[in-house]
């Protein structure tokens, strides 16, 4: 079973954390806000994720359980 991540585009203040400590998966956009290069988290980046859910200052990062395909991609702006 794989994760999905998620980002609350209304929660996110667009800190930045997520892209710092999870690169593999989210990128800045050009006004720092949180981009999902992937949503899939695989058994590699588990506890990278998780380090940078727990780091998000305002809980807009989330992990879930998946069994289906993920999405290629999302934006976040806020
Ligand atoms: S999701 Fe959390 S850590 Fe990432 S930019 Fe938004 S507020 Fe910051």
């Amino acid at each position: 079973m794989s994760r999905r991540l998620h980002i609350d585009p209304i929660a996110c203040t667009g800190h930045g954390l997520c892209a710092d400590l999870l690169p593999e998966a989210v990128e800045l956009d050009e006004w720092g806000y949180p981009m999902l290069r992937t949503d899939a988290i695989g058994p590699g980046l588990l506890r990278h994720a998780r380090r940078a859910v727990n780091a998000c200052p305002t809980l807009a990062l989330r992990l879930s359980k998946t069994t289906d395909q993920p999405s290629s991609a999302a934006q976040v702006r806020g």
